[in-house]
């Protein structure tokens, strides 16, 4: 377990931790966040999950997902409950569970041209921005944009990345496809390209860590999602006195 003493007054003059955390599909940056987020007591906000549960909404609600503002007004007016518990996961639309459905390759096909949408991505950031305050910014928040433009303030900014191969390997694991050469390429390679064209996810902005996970397993990116958030919060509590 962690070490930190994120919980006791070492942050009391500055409760908050908001850690962001962008990254390609297959980086790891899902698994990693919400063990971070359980290590040190943080909410975990999957970011994904909400573009994955709108694109499931509109399919099965029959909207256009061409028809940007048949898109935009289901993004607003969906009845989406996005849970933040690190460890239950709770995605539901109107109170039907949906975390396997968000899953499957019709919504994984589709998510990209959803998330491309301006003014959905509007109404999904703004749901963002509420859950990151009413969990009194304490939270571990992942995506492609957290560190950028949901939250470029966050106390700490993480792009978590691996090799193509890595990647891609990782993800068939995790959907028990490895033979399946075309699902993986739509899951990885295919969606990245797209999901690129909307923002930049592949360099590290200005204050923002890189942790490659290239070379590294599940415990080792854990820690050195940690390290970073240690040294980056010692650093700004240092600077202050
Ligand atoms: O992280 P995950 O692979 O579940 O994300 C699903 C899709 O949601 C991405 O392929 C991308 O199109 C979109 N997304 C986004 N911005 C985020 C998180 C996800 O556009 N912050």
């Amino acid at each position: 377990a962690g070490s930190l003493m994120l919980g006791s007054g070492e942050f009391c003059t500055n409760p908050g931790l908001v850690v962001a955390v962008d990254g390609p599909s297959g980086s790891g940056k899902s698994s990693v966040s919400r063990e971070v987020a359980n290590r040190l007591g943080l909410a975990y906000l999957d970011t994904g999950a909400m573009y994955r549960a709108l694109t499931w909404w509109c399919l099965e609600a029959s909207v256009d997902l061409d028809d940007e503002d048949a898109v935009a007004s289901a993004a607003n007016d969906f009845q989406l409950q996005m849970g933040t518990d690190p460890i239950v996961e709770t995605i539901m639309v109107g109170g039907i569970d949906i975390r396997e459905a968000i899953r499957e390759a019709r919504v994984t096909e589709n998510v990209s041209a959803v998330a491309k949408n301006q003014k959905a991505r509007d109404a999904l950031i703004g749901r963002q921005r509420m859950e990151i305050v009413s969990n009194g910014r304490r939270i571990v928040a992942e995506g492609r944009d957290i560190t950028t433009v949901v939250a470029p303030d966050a106390s700490v900014r993480i792009l978590l990345t691996a090799s193509e191969e890595a990647r891609m390997k990782r993800r068939g694991e995790q959907i028990g496809a490895t033979g399946d050469e075309d699902r993986l390429k739509l899951e990885v390679a295919q969606r990245d390209a797209a999901d690129s064209k909307v923002n930049n996810f592949t360099e590290a902005a200005g204050g923002v860590t890189l942790v490659d996970s290239t070379e590294l397993d599940f415990d080792q990116t854990v820690q050195a999602v940690i390290d970073v958030i240690r040294t980056t919060t010692a650093q700004h509590h240092g600077e202050k006195s």
